[in-house]
């Protein structure tokens, strides 16, 4: 997708081992006299240890070396906020062109932390739900923008970090060439921060690129974010669906699973009073006729750009049995990191300092 700047992302002229798939930068390496041994040794330097000078880099050849423009540059963490309900944690970043991203550490089970990173500042999508839909001048961020999300959140994580979620700010499917590059870069064994089945790249229903990303045979799970199976209610909630309604999403969900045999995530926003009655149910149920699936049930954060609240205990009950009745599995996703502006559709790059 176009952006509004001009590569303000970019980084200095040179091999970046952030900026190339791990493949492209194993052409550069070879192209100036380098092994892909010497590939990996960059990579685990950069992004493994996270170093931006060559300082401990030994026995690699003088041209590889020169070809990176150290000190490689940084996204500078401006603000870390945890929550006092469960140990989420949010981290804003600013880049170099003065622009807020954030990122959220996700604990999991076990002291573990799941990394959500962003893929845009901003998002063109419009979902009605979101906060950064508000954001003003969107842009795509570079590949080492969202590598760096990654490396510094591994760093600052309380626990050890065993999987990469693309579910920050922005749609991942429209910057797809550098979130691409940077799922590759995540999952490459020199640096081992998370297995490809372990990164999950979220889209709200890019038709196009869902067919591109199966016609390339990703290992990475894509997950849905369906808002709802009525074609006028997802109408109303996620303008994408204008572009691909609902039908043609199904078929590109099945391309997917086609190139991996795996079931597809498909996410749900419970919206209270919204989404939640028995004809949501029987809708979904018809669109999932033929399609391998997981469904995943989260509640609605609250919050001020949009009308809706999370479901109260009668409505799931009646949403929950009414699956029960129509025998499909779902999983419900705890909706936490509220309380700092860290829950799904809520990251707007706003600093706690400046309100
Ligand atoms: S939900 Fe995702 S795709 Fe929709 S506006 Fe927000 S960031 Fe963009």
């Amino acid at each position: 997708m176009d952006t509004d700047d001009e590569g303000t992302g970019r980084s200095p002229e040179g091999l970046d081992p952030r900026s190339l798939s791990p493949s492209a930068l194993e052409r550069e390496v070879e192209r100036l006299g380098g092994r892909a041994e010497h590939a990996a040794r960059l990579l685990a330097h950069v992004v493994k240890l996270g170093r931006v000078t060559p300082d401990g880099l030994a026995r690699m050849p003088r041209r590889v070396v020169d070809a990176v423009p150290w000190p490689l540059p940084r996204l500078r963490l401006v603000e870390k906020r945890v929550s006092s309900v469960y140990p989420f944690h949010k981290l804003a970043y600013e880049t170099g062109d003065g622009r807020i991203l954030e990122s959220v550490l996700i604990p999991v089970t076990q002291g573990r932390f799941s990394v959500c990173v962003s893929s845009q500042v901003g998002c063109r999508r419009g979902c009605l739900v979101c906060a950064t839909a508000r954001m003003p001048r969107p842009r795509d961020l570079s590949a080492w923008e969202i590598v760096d999300q990654i490396v510094q959140g591994v760093a600052v994580a309380p626990g050890p970090v065993r999987a990469v979620v693309f579910l920050g700010m922005g749609e991942p499917l429209d910057n797809y060439d550098e979130v691409m590059a940077a799922a590759e870069i995540a999952s490459h064994p020199a640096v081992g921060a998370a297995q490809a089945k372990a990164i999950t790249i979220g889209t709200v229903g890019v038709v196009p690129a869902m067919r591109r990303f199966a016609g390339e045979r990703r290992r990475f799970r894509l997950a849905v974010s369906l808002g709802s199976a009525d074609p006028e209610r997802r109408a109303h909630l996620m303008p994408v669906s204008r572009l691909w309604p609902l039908p043609e999403l199904a078929d590109a969900v099945r391309a997917v699973h086609a190139a991996q045999g795996e079931r597809q995530m498909i996410a749900m926003t419970m919206l209270g009073g919204y989404n939640t009655g028995e004809d949501e149910v029987r809708a979904l149920a018809r669109w999932l006729t033929d399609v391998p699936y997981r469904l995943s049930l989260i509640d609605v954060a609250p919050g001020p750009h949009h009308p809706f609240r999370p479901p109260t205990k009668a409505e799931s009950d009646v949403f929950i049995e009414a699956f029960r009745r129509v025998g499909m599995p779902f999983t419900r996703r705890l909706s936490g990191g509220a309380d700092i502006d860290a829950a799904c559709g809520m990251l707007a790059g706003k600093l706690a300092l400046s309100g």
